[in-house]
């Protein structure tokens, strides 16, 4: 894959890159290793205060670097703004709470006598980031927000579909003061990663991206004996019981589809209707789906940009066109707009049975699959009935089953009468084939750190 950013919504190749020799990526090795030795040794407010820099650096710079991200992979400008916005909080939660996050933390000694015995969370050196372009800002913060408060340092392979908003990031966090080589920017292909990751000075990895790559990353950290966090995909269930707000609920479920142009781990992509209300419910979502605005995503009164590649809308018409052609119906959407950019309309799709592609497949663009059941028990079996596990939701007003959904659906989060969202404050991962370990919150902070135990006799 060519190192390039091309406009999604024109088709139209704007710049390129070659890739960094093997000696650029040592070096950049060698200066993300003596950063680390800096960095640890600098206070936690130290730190804090460069991150509340690159905020401010977010803020001042929002419409400018929205602009970039709607350029190099399609979202809507007005999502690019908020997902600038979004990252500053993040910085400055971090920069916040890191000293709380970090604090030594009093443990019993249990049955050998100590004068004091104490957990300890201490950084564990350079870190490699392998990130996905879809949220080509946010999901690259989540990480070096808490990496670089706990005095670990970043070596980041962003996708090569965004290597503009990979280069802005190094910028970023140099011009707020991090020492050179706090957060580098490796322009690299994905068969580089297997030298990055044996390289003895990185300490560890976290890949949020596809489950290819994920086994891909597993598999040289398993040879490596070097930690990882995986984010991987997602075929979140969006359950509606017969006493949920039909109304709120198909208005999210169009929000939590069609969000980042379809393109999110955590967008809910079955929607898995109870049958006393199947009828109503997919008449008001199939209703709320085509009445967004597909166009170009820098206009405001667009709601749904093009995909980030052709590649991608290839594979979800394939996914639709294969469903159809094995019985499915389409109550919405489902062809292929004529004209330049990779532009796919929302879509709804039902009558789904399990030889049907989009029945066990993550689908990445804006494409519901609608499925009826006739009990709880039903609705947990079709929920769960899938490799994966990032995030869920269930729409029900009984206090009971909201009780029940918590406990029975398999994944990383349960959101009852919402939608999944990624907060600074909540831990955030998957189970099953979505991945393991934790973002966000202390627990993402403490994934790379050493969590030493200190007992003094
Ligand atoms: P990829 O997993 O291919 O890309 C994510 C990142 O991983 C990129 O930086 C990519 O680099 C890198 N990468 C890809 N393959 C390997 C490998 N074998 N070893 C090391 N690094 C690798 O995702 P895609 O962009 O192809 O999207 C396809 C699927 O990925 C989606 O359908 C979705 O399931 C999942 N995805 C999930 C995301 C999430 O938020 N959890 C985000 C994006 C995608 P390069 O760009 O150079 O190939």
């Amino acid at each position: 894959m060519p190192i390039a950013t091309t406009n999604p919504a024109t088709g139209q190749t704007l710049k390129t890159y070659d890739p960094m020799s093997p000696e650029q990526i040592d070096a950049a090795i060698e200066r993300a290793d003596l950063a680390y030795r800096q960095l640890r040794g600098t206070t936690v407010d130290q730190r804090g205060r460069w991150l509340n820099a690159a905020a401010d650096l977010l803020e001042a710079e929002r419409d400018e670097i929205a602009r970039l991200m709607t350029t190099e992979m399609g979202k809507t400008y007005a999502s690019a703004r908020a997902e600038v916005t979004k990252c500053a909080a993040a910085c400055r939660f971090y920069a916040a709470k890191a000293a709380g996050f970090l604090a030594d933390e009093p443990a019993d000694a249990g049955a050998v006598k100590a004068t004091r015995a104490f957990v300890r969370y201490q950084p564990i050196g350079p870190v490699l980031a392998v990130m996905p372009w879809n949220f080509p800002l946010w999901q690259v913060l989540r990480f070096a927000a808490p990496a670089l408060m706990a005095g670990n340092t970043g070596l980041l392979k962003h996708a090569s579909n965004v290597p503009q908003t990979a280069l802005l990031l190094e910028d970023l966090f140099r011009r707020a003061g991090f020492p050179e080589g706090a957060f580098t920017t490796l322009l690299v292909g994905s068969a580089e990663v297997d030298r990055v990751l044996s390289d003895p000075r990185v300490r560890a990895a976290t890949l949020t991206g596809s489950e290819g790559a994920g086994r891909s990353i597993a598999q040289i950290a398993g040879r490596e004996l070097k930690k990882t966090v995986l984010e991987l995909g997602g075929s979140d269930p969006f359950v509606v019981m017969p006493s949920a707000d039909l109304d709120r609920a198909a208005e999210v479920a169009t929000t939590a589809r069609c969000q980042n142009n379809g393109q999110s781990c955590i967008a809910a992509k079955r929607f898995i209707v109870h049958a006393d209300v199947f009828d109503a419910f997919a008449e008001k979502f199939a209703a709320n789906m085509s009445a967004l605005r597909i166009g170009d995503p820098m206009d405001p009164d667009t709601d749904v940009g093009p995909l980030a590649s052709e590649g991608g809308r290839d594979e979800i018409h394939a996914q639709v066109r294969d469903a159809v052609d094995k019985g499915a119906t389409v109550l919405c959407g489902g062809e292929l707009p004529a004209g330049p950019g990779w532009f796919y309309p929302p879509t709804v799709v039902t009558d789904l049975r399990p030889e049907m592609r989009m029945w066990s497949e993550e689908v990445f663009g804006p494409v519901a699959g609608l499925y009826r059941v006739s009990s709880y028990d039903e609705a947990i079996e079709v929920a769960n009935g899938t490799s994966f596990g990032l995030g869920s939701n269930a729409w029900t007003r009984d206090p009971e089953e909201q009780e029940r959904f918590a406990v029975d659906l398999d994944a990383g989060n349960v959101f009852v009468n919402g939608m999944t969202t990624s907060y600074p404050e909540l831990p955030f991962g998957g189970v099953k084939n979505s991945g393991y370990g934790r973002e966000l919150s202390a627990l993402g902070m403490r994934e790379f750190c050493n969590t030493k135990t200190v007992w003094v006799g």
